[in-house]
């Protein structure tokens, strides 16, 4: 299938199904800006739920956090991101479109080097969409701004974070006197962040407000290495082994040292090879060694040092896996998209349709069971209804009584649901239904009575 092709259908599946709707549609949607529909918003949440029981729940070293997306602006003087956070860009004075310099550079063959924002040899003049006079290359700070308060002046500028990490940096010593937490451990937490992009895309894999899966974990400076060596690999078997994406289609890889951040000693990536794109970033793990703590101690007057066992005092290194949530989100979809030519069903009205089966996870699937009475009458509506309501205490169900049972087979797989419960005439003789799986599409008779058991073994 051509990749563009498959992006396409993913994109229109998304949407007639409920999982991502272009933002404020009804106006005209805002470029690149997503919203979570009703299935979208289950799926994301179990991403989110995923990554916050293996990096918090079932760990003894790490805890959580839930920062202000609205920070101190020293924050950013601290971190570096009002001075450096930013690309630069080129005007056109004609159309007025505005590029990014290292773009149309790379259009032009030439490896951009824009260290200087000396205007680079062989950087175009004219721009490539209506042939007007560029200006010279400008620094463009990727922050978005905003004011507190009534008054609009330089005073009362604020910043949307455009990372989280930084609110876990200016809560290290706030977590080490409440909790008391020995080194090493780490600080989790989700949140939004926003970047004004200029060129966002792929659909939700580049957008200007995301949300971020972030850990920050403390450590001797002495044992960063081993660390980092720990969290390259237990991030990238997270997506194999929790999210259950294709192996094959994820890797590990090694910045190379002039890709390094200037405060990195190290960084990998686990990518994955995207359709649109190619192998592409999901989440970075970085040893960012101690300059966060070193740079808020001076710009705060803070202490944030801890004493060693010999009572040296030292700032501890940090190793950080920054992982998107949108990007896993975009990956577990991507991952999931399965077509089957000519249909795979065998039932009454098998028409030899092209078929889409969404084989998500279990433990992602927005959904995890639909009950479908065989017919709307109410001697098996309510039964059916019963059994509904007592698996939705426990699990996400859904509910379907229209159109033929294929058809609502079809319904269910292509929202990827791994199991529909069927009640049929003959469960009020029995007391029994028929399960059916997903994937397989095996059929089982089950008594009501053991569905509760037998979908906690199986869910
Ligand atoms: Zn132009």
């Amino acid at each position: 299938m051509p990749t563009n092709d498959l992006m396409e259908k993913l994109v229109s599946l998304c949407k007639r199904r409920g999982f991502l709707f272009p933002s404020s549609e009804i106006y005209g949607g805002l470029n690149s800006f997503y919203d979570y529909g009703p299935l979208g918003v289950e799926l994301k949440n179990n991403v989110k739920r995923l990554w916050w029981q293996s990096m918090v729940q079932r760990r003894d070293d790490v805890v959580g956090l839930d920062a202000a997306i609205l920070m101190h602006p020293k924050v950013w003087e601290a971190s570096g991101h009002l001075q450096n956070f930013t690309d630069p860009l080129v005007d056109c004075k004609q159309c007025k479109r505005r590029f990014r310099a290292d773009h149309l550079l790379e259009a032009t063959g030439s490896k951009p080097d824009l260290g200087t924002m000396k205007t680079p040899a062989g950087l175009p003049k004219v721009c490539p969409e209506c042939g007007g006079e560029l200006t010279e290359p400008r620094r463009f700070n990727l922050m978005f701004k905003t004011f507190m308060g009534p008054l609009e002046e330089a005073s009362s500028v604020v910043y949307l974070r455009p990372e989280t990490a930084q609110g876990i940096f200016v809560n290290f010593k706030n977590v080490r006197d409440t909790m008391r937490p020995k080194l090493p451990f780490g600080i989790a937490q989700i949140g939004k962040a926003f970047r004004n992009e200029i060129t966002p895309g792929n659909f939700i894999f580049r957008t200007r407000e995301f949300e971020q899966m972030e850990c920050e974990y403390f450590c001797h400076p002495r044992e960063a290495d081993r660390w980092y060596d720990y969290w390259r690999q237990e991030r990238f078997n997270w997506y194999v082994d929790v999210l259950g994406i294709n192996k094959k289609k994820l890797r590990l890889r090694d910045h190379k040292r002039d890709e390094l951040a200037h405060y990195a000693k190290a960084c990998a990536d686990v990518e994955y090879q995207f359709p649109f794109s190619g192998w592409s970033e999901l989440e970075g793990i970085a040893n960012r060694q101690d300059f966060d703590l070193k740079q808020h101690a001076t710009f705060s007057g803070q202490d944030l040092e801890v004493t060693d066992e010999a009572g040296k005092k030292f700032t501890p290194y940090v190793i950080e896996p920054s992982a998107g949530a949108d990007r896993a989100t975009l990956t577990v979809l991507v991952d999931a998209y399965t077509e089957v030519e000519g249909g795979r069903t065998t039932t009454t009205e098998s028409n030899k349709e092209l078929e889409v089966v969404m084989r998500f996870d279990k433990k992602v699937a927005p959904i995890k069971v639909a009950v479908l009475p065989l017919s709307k009458k109410e001697t098996l509506a309510r039964p059916a209804r019963e059994i509904f309501d007592a698996l939705r205490s426990r699990w996400t169900c859904t509910y379907d009584e229209v159109a033929s049972i294929g058809r609502r087979y079809r319904r269910q797989d292509e929202i990827g649901t791994p199991y529909c419960v069927t009640v049929d005439f003959e469960t009020l003789e029995d007391k029994k239904v028929t399960v059916r799986a997903r994937d397989s599409m095996k059929q089982e008779r089950i008594g009501i009575e053991e569905l509760e058991d037998y979908f906690k073994d199986n869910l």
